[in-house]
């Protein structure tokens, strides 16, 4: 097989040669079709996170080892089955590949919430993922059947899609008409707007600093808009809004995100912390507790609410987000094209076979 791989932190992807793996046990061996080309990837290429004070989190002290093939938001078709992998897939099935997988056997594992495990052994961070030629599946419940979708959209619900249906999971139940304000405007934010839609809520509220963004929110279906460049975020939010607001998903999470996000809650309200841009908030203890308030952290999504957000969107209820199609061998490129800041909706690399 042939993979896009990290060979050197913050250097080119390399096109490697690696053995075609051999499925053991339960895996599933699948041959990319698709994968999106998600901004936590940058993290990952860089090395670390910036975890706020001047500190980062370094990716190899939590086990990442290079040469990696990152890539998790991954459809594929189904190649070769291990000797134990029953459970409804057969070869030449076209699945969505659940990447935030653990060790397997934790109660968390076995309930299902593999991305609550705590030896994560996530595709595309941990083990090779879809910037190659091919890729293993611990388990075929880990494989979600697309159906009608847009194998390209498809990708995307593995990571971007339920990364936000998780999180919007936390804000609800809430008035139709109450507003929720989504923090960013980019993969994660169009998707939580198409998503909120789909779920029948009627006030969405986007922020951004880039017009160009906001312009893709309002087309993907934001009632509001609020231009965060000018630095009073959160007086704008409380104006459009008529008061502070119950629900903020921030879906970028850096310093000045937070800060104007939290300063924007009325007494009750909850932060949704999803983005994982870097920084700190610092927080008023006393006011925390007199004003209810809550600060949620919330990661990627479970194999369950992957199985949800397809069920849902097979309903032809969640509008697709902008997809740009870019050949397998030219990962690099589009990583490249991520981090200047300069795409709308998802890059998906696409296999030449697909
Ligand atoms: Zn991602
Ligand atoms: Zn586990």
């Amino acid at each position: 097989m042939r993979a896009w791989a990290v060979v050197e932190n913050g250097a080119p992807l390399r096109e490697i040669e690696l053995p075609t793996p051999e499925p053991v046990g339960t895996q599933v061996l699948l041959a990319v079709t698709h994968c999106g080309v998600c901004h936590s990837d940058l993290h990952i290429w860089e090395g670390f996170y910036d975890i706020g004070g001047g500190r980062t989190l370094s990716l190899k002290d939590r086990g990442v080892v290079l040469p990696l093939a990152m890539g998790h938001e991954i459809v594929g078709r189904v190649v070769k089955l291990g000797p134990d992998a029953t459970g409804g897939v057969k070869e030449g099935d076209l699945r969505i590949v659940y990447p935030w997988v653990g060790c397997g056997v934790c109660a968390q594992c076995q309930a299902e919430e593999d991305n609550m495990c705590l030896t994560p052994r996530s595709l595309g961070v941990y083990q090779n993922g879809g910037y190659g030629t091919h890729v293993v599946a611990p388990h075929p419940r880990h494989l979600v059947d697309p159906g009608t979708l847009d194998p390209a959209i498809a990708a995307t619900y593995a990571c971007s899609g339920i990364t936000v249906y998780s999180a919007i999971r936390k804000v609800l139940p809430l008035p139709p008409e109450e507003p929720v304000v989504l923090v960013g405007a980019g993969g994660l934010g169009l998707n939580a707007i198409a998503i909120l839609r789909a779920l029948g809520h009627k006030r969405i509220v986007s922020v951004d600093v880039s017009a160009d963004k906001l312009a893709a929110a309002k087309e993907a279906g934001a009632t509001d808009t609020v231009d965060a460049s000018a630095g009073d975020a959160t007086q704008r939010i409380v104006q459009l809004c008529n008061g502070p607001v119950g629900a903020i998903i921030d879906l970028v999470n850096g310093t000045t995100t937070a800060r104007f996000a939290f300063d924007a809650l009325r007494k009750g309200g909850k932060l949704i912390q999803v983005g994982l841009f870097g920084g700190e908030l610092m927080l008023s203890l006393p006011l925390m507790a007199m004003r209810a308030l809550t600060v949620q952290g919330s990661y990627v999504g479970s194999p369950k609410e992957l199985r949800e957000l397809v069920g849902l969107a097979q309903g032809g209820k969640v509008p697709p987000i902008p997809v740009t199609m870019v050949p397998q061998n030219q990962a690099d490129e589009a990583l490249m094209r991520l981090r200047a800041g300069k795409v709308t909706g998802r890059i998906v690399l696409r296999a030449e076979a697909a």
